[in-house]
């Protein structure tokens, strides 16, 4: 089974940690069936494979490092290194290099560099700077860490998340980070998107799948612009997986971060029938065959959407892996 996960940072991150659970439980039970045939049958056990599109719109170029917040996200946290709390960056880190920064009165100070995390950065940069792509950086990085899964940034060009705002345009991380998210949004930009292509393996692995999961990740600022790398929408809407989508959206509040300040922008009320409408059925020219909600928003109708409700709150890779189960089941539907 070939399943593709669109995810962003710290959402995009846990899910993953829980499809990688499911996952391994179902390659066991594949692997089980096939030895109790293997009298009969001499064919090799097919394999669970988990491949997961990370959105590159939050990178950010600061000291000449090149930044990728949600891969590292995701790298750090399949790989045990993320701190837990924080829910990004890394266990145990220190703050030297961003105080002895402040002391010259950086103009980049607002952005928390932690001395561990920068060398990820350094060991990225430099290996941009000798002409290798930003896939080849991440496979680098990911010898280290072993995620378990294949990790494929969406795209190797420029695109970045831009946000308009009454005062001026200005890049994703500076409106949220410098500016707490404060400024109003007049709307989001994907700077590049016009000419970005996919990274190579994003167009094959959604073609191949079997399931593309849309993880519970900002539907605005983590899958959209995923989705406006030019081919990828087009791919999944075209390729024979069934598409099932996770909402990030409880009870009309996102669990953590910015949705709702995102949606507001887009004119998309926030809850999981706002977000299941903003991506839409399949069947009419959307992106879904299958809407997971939680159980307190159990009336969610979204037209031409099958929609499921279960408790979803991903307290552990248990709790995570048996919403994943869930999607299976409904994409078999
Ligand atoms: P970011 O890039 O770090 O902002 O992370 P993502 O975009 O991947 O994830 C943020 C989204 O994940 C938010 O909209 C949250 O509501 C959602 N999220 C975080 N934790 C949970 C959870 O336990 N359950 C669900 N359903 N959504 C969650
Ligand atoms: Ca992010």
């Amino acid at each position: 089974m070939r399943i593709v996960v669109l995810a962003g940072g710290v959402g995009g991150a846990r899910f993953l940690s829980g499809v990688r659970a499911w996952a391994s439980t179902h390659q066991a039970a594949t692997q089980q069936a096939a030895t109790q045939q293997a009298a009969t049958q001499q064919a090799p056990t097919p394999r669970t494979v988990v491949t997961a599109i990370v959105n590159v719109g939050d990178n950010v170029t600061m000291h000449g490092l090149r930044i990728c917040p949600d891969l590292d996200t995701v790298m750090y946290t399949l790989g045990g290194g993320n701190d837990r709390e924080r829910g990004w960056g890394r266990a145990g880190e220190s703050w030297v290099v961003k105080d002895e920064l402040a002391a010259y009165g950086g103009t980049h100070s607002w952005f928390g560099l932690g001395d561990r995390d920068l060398a990820t950065h350094l060991v990225r940069t430099r290996m941009l700077a000798e002409g290798r792509t930003l896939s080849e950086a991440t496979a680098e990085l990911c010898r280290r860490w072993r995620p378990g899964i294949e990790m494929l940034p969406a795209s190797d060009d420029h695109f970045e998340t831009h946000v308009v705002t009454p005062e001026g345009t200005m890049h994703f991380q500076e409106w949220w980070v410098r500016h707490r998210g404060v400024p109003e949004v007049v709307r989001f930009e994907f700077d590049g998107a016009a000419t970005a292509t996919a990274a190579p393996g994003v167009l094959a692995a959604i073609a191949d799948a079997d399931l593309v999961l849309v993880g519970p990740s900002n539907p605005v600022v983590s899958i959209g612009p995923i989705l406006a790398v030019p081919g990828v929408r087009d791919a999944i809407t075209k390729s024979p997986a069934r598409v099932v989508g996770v909402s990030g959206i409880i009870g009309d509040a996102p669990v953590l971060g910015m949705a709702d300040r995102c949606l507001r922008a887009v004119g998309v009320a926030c809850s999981a029938a706002g977000v299941g409408g903003l991506y839409g059925a399949r069947s009419s020219g959307g992106l879904l065959d299958g809407w997971l909600v939680d159980t307190v928003d159990a009336g969610t109708t979204v037209e031409g959407l099958p929609v499921r409700a279960m408790p979803l709150w991903m307290r552990d890779d248990e709790a995570t892996a048996a919403m994943v189960a869930a999607a299976v089941e409904l994409a078999a539907r």
